[in-house]
């Protein structure tokens, strides 16, 4: 963790690149956000123990949020609203087509100090895997553009150099492409399930239950879920009352921490992409760090 120490020190000058809500307006009650670490880019990392074999190197109860779909009229907002409330900061993977639909609430994202990731421009159902390369780059450049241009971002595009695949479907290729541009990958190390139907109660016990299980990570909601919107609140103050920490990610200089994975590691969403795509729908080459029992 060579970047906690020379973060404190300039904590100030870093919160100082944190638009919106004051630390003022939330006291020690609220969550707030522990720590700042910088995502190096040119480090080539695609991140998330679910998909790839390493991840950001976190300490225990340290989590990251991350939201993805969005943005979408009405859930968002009281996922704003939420995150407001507890001074919290996350990173919103969002889809380009959404984005172009709801430039305030790009706008908005941006503006109250959280990432505006990207999730490819139209999200196809059958995923950037099995679209040509050619397509499937073109789909993400759109997704880019889409979203920048919403959030009036200029300079350095993307503006927030981070990317999800829509359902974890990634090639080799487009993970180099990427990586050449400067863009991190992220998968994540665990998930809500907020895609399929349950309460707002059921959601918040089952992601509770599995970050206390991990101790720690990346963690996946979307944003556009009425579910999520509706636990977010809850969820943000358990998290507190539970002892856990907000990490928030920025683009920034390495190097990135991060923490590989133990031997006998496998990525679960292969095996999830194999049954929803079938044999069309696998890697074309195997991952760098051998396959068996994830162990982080
Ligand atoms: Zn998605």
């Amino acid at each position: 963790m060579r970047l906690l120490s020379p973060l404190f020190c300039s904590f100030a000058a870093l919160l100082a690149i944190i638009p919106a809500a004051s630390a003022a307006e939330c006291g020690p009650q609220a969550l707030g956000v522990s720590r700042i670490v910088q995502i190096d880019g040119g480090e080539r990392l695609a991140l998330g123990l679910q998909t790839y074999p390493r991840t950001l190197a976190l300490a225990d109860r340290e989590l990251v949020l991350t939201f993805d779909d969005g943005p979408a009229h009405g859930a968002t907002e009281r996922v704003l609203e939420a995150l407001k409330a507890e001074c919290a900061r996350a990173t919103f993977f969002l889809v380009g087509s959404h984005a172009a639909e709801a430039p305030a609430l790009v706008r908005r994202i941006v503006a109250e100090g959280h990432n505006a990731g990207h999730h490819s421009y139209s999200h196809p159902a059958r995923t950037l895997r099995l679209m040509s390369e050619s397509a499937a780059r073109a789909d993400i450049e759109k997704g880019f553009a889409a979203v920048d241009s919403a959030a009036g971002l200029e300079g350095r595009h993307p503006h927030f150099p981070f990317f999800r695949f829509p359902g974890f479907a990634d090639t080799p290729e487009l993970v180099r492409w990427l990586e050449d541009k400067g863009v991190t990958v992220f998968g994540a190390d665990l998930w809500a399930s907020d895609w399929q139907e349950m309460t707002p109660r059921a959601e918040l016990d089952l992601v509770l239950s599995r970050l206390e299980a991990a101790g720690k990570g990346i963690v996946l909601f979307h944003d556009p879920r009425p579910s999520t919107a509706a636990m977010m609140p809850e969820f943000l103050r358990e998290l507190k009352t539970r002892g856990f920490r907000l990490v928030h990610l920025v683009p920034g200089a390495g190097p990135t921490p991060i923490v590989h994975a133990k031997p006998g590691w496998t990525s679960a969403t292969e095996a999830i992409i194999a049954k929803t795509l079938g044999p069309k729908g696998l890697r074309s080459e195997p991952q760098e760090e051998g396959r068996g029992v994830k162990s982080q």
